[in-house]
């Protein structure tokens, strides 16, 4: 039995050991962070660092931090709670921010994955009050990175807000809020080495958001309940642990790249998806022709290799991706596609065994389907 290796990391990545560290002291003590007494106090303590720590990853004051219990919510805290009329939502968002509003415009994207701008532009333009624009900085499937700076630009000429789910670009790519220029950016620990369960959404300074969790002052009275102390600090120190690390993605990007080649190699079909546009450098989101991502996906569980399936996976059904939808692929090829997101943790070795299973596999299925056609 060979070594699991786990490249599935946009799904979530491996706990930073000092995150974990965090989240022993933080548990290890007992305290509410809104006493008063010492051990409140120090719980207190610890939150304030982590904000610190989740500000300076992304370039923003801490004031601005409020923290959640994931991206999830701090998607749908902006989408629901932000001070404006109608929402329009890029088609390939996560669902946390499609589904936030149901009332919401879809704005389309390319063929390449990138937002059709001049399509936000018209939409805009026809908009009669000051409306709220999500667009992510970097999709989960495909790993294409948005144009987050032309997208403000065209918000800000028709006076509109904007949300930027930066969930899967924090901590894999610079992001500086400030450059971005969005109002509203969101955030998840378990992306970036943190636990799972706890996320952060930076408003803009200045501007105010309707809270969705009422009952309590916490968080400047934007998310009430008891915070999360031990999630938090390991936010905290899973965002200064990706900050140090953010030079690794250039050796991310050759293991990408390496692992795109070789597959290449065993089979000039296998599309990559969004390959022309800027993206991620841990991402690949490639098809393997005439083979399902469910065969796929065991078959590379029995051999030890940790992927997920491109499209959408619920009620363990696999269901065509709307992400490859709204960049044009047809249901039935975007049912051959998967993801594969390398971490902080992989090794050269890890996209060597996996493009060694990726070709055994194909290697299977093609005589399969050779004898099928002589039968
Ligand atoms: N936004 C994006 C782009 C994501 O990929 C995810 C999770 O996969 C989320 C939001 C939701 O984050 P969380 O899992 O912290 O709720």
């Amino acid at each position: 039995m060979t070594d699991t290796v786990y490249l599935d990391h946009n799904a979530t990545t491996t706990l930073r050991p000092s995150a974990l560290a965090a989240v022993d002291e933080a548990l290890s003590l007992t305290g509410n962070a809104s006493s008063v007494h010492r051990n409140g106090r120090l719980a207190r303590r610890m939150i304030e660092d982590a904000r610190d720590s989740v500000a300076a990853l992304v370039g923003a004051d801490a004031n601005d931090v409020i923290f959640t219990g994931g991206g999830t919510e701090a998607n749908n805290l902006a989408l629901k709670g932000a001070i404006a009329g109608r929402r329009y939502v890029s088609a390939i968002e996560h669902p946390s921010s499609l589904q936030a509003v149901a009332t919401a415009t879809l704005v389309p994207v390319a063929t390449s994955g990138l937002i059709d701008l001049s399509a936000l532009d018209n939409l805009l333009a026809a908009a009669e009050d000051k409306v709220l624009v999500s667009v992510m900085l970097a999709n989960n499937e495909t790993g294409v990175i948005q144009p987050i700076g032309d997208v403000v630009e065209i918000a800000r000429a028709h006076e509109a807000l904007v949300h930027c789910d930066a969930v899967q670009g924090g901590g894999k790519i610079p992001v500086d809020v400030a450059a971005l220029g969005a109002d509203f950016v969101s955030l998840s620990a378990h992306k970036i080495g943190g636990p799972q369960g706890v996320g952060a959404l930076v408003v803009k300074a200045g501007l105010d958001i309707d809270a969705q969790l009422l009952g309590g002052g916490q968080e400047r009275r934007k998310r009430a309940g008891t915070e999360n102390v031990a999630g938090i600090a390991g936010f905290g120190a899973a965002a200064l642990a990706a900050q140090a690390d953010l030079d690794r993605s250039r050796q991310i990007a050759q293991m990408r790249d390496h692992l795109i080649a070789g597959v290449r190699n065993l089979s000039s079909s296998a599309r990559v998806y969004g390959e022309t546009a800027p993206r991620l450098p841990n991402t690949v989101c490639l098809s393997m022709p005439g083979v399902s991502a469910e065969i796929q996906l065991m078959a590379f569980d029995l051999a030890g290799v940790c992927v997920s399936a491109g499209s959408a996976c619920s009620s363990g059904k696999v269901e065509p991706s709307h992400v490859l939808a709204a960049m044009g692929i047809d249901g039935e090829e975007s049912l051959s596609a998967i993801r594969i997101s390398l971490g902080w943790d992989n090794v050269p070795s890890d996209v060597e065994r996996f493009v060694e299973v990726w070709g055994s596999i194909y290697a299977k299925s093609s005589a399969r389907s050779n004898r099928a056609m002589v039968g």
